[in-house]
């Protein structure tokens, strides 16, 4: 089973749990359907913008085993509130040029 972390917005941690994420994690399905099933190593925020402690905390899931990193849809989709991160860009680069090419990012998870 791939292990895998979720980073998050942490802005719109008051109006979702990030219930459907867990879900579909643990079913296998939309953008975890070619993985299957998947183990969360950690379910975790940006720490708010703009966003620059994400690549210490994509790092940190690393560290405890994530082999890719997913970046909840609350970010550059903007759900559930139609909202995407004004720096999402700027993170998930920041995060590929700090993990490098081994570890698949995924721009989003539902
Ligand atoms: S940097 Fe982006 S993802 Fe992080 S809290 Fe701000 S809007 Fe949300």
């Amino acid at each position: 089973m791939k292990k895998v972390g979720i980073i998050r917005c942490r802005q719109t941690e008051d109006l979702c749990p990030g219930t459907t994420d867990l879900k579909i994690a643990a079913e296998g399905r939309l953008v975890f359907a070619e993985m299957g099933p998947v183990e969360l190593v950690g379910f975790v925020s940006c720490g708010g913008c703009p966003g620059k402690r994400a690549v210490a905390r994509a790092k940190m899931l690393v560290d405890r085993g994530a082999e890719a990193i997913a970046f909840a849809s609350c970010m550059g989709r903007g759900n559930p509130i139609g909202f995407p991160c004004p720096h999402f860009a700027a993170i998930r680069d920041a995060v590929a040029r700090k993990l490098g090419p081994e570890i698949e990012l995924l721009d989003h998870t539902h």
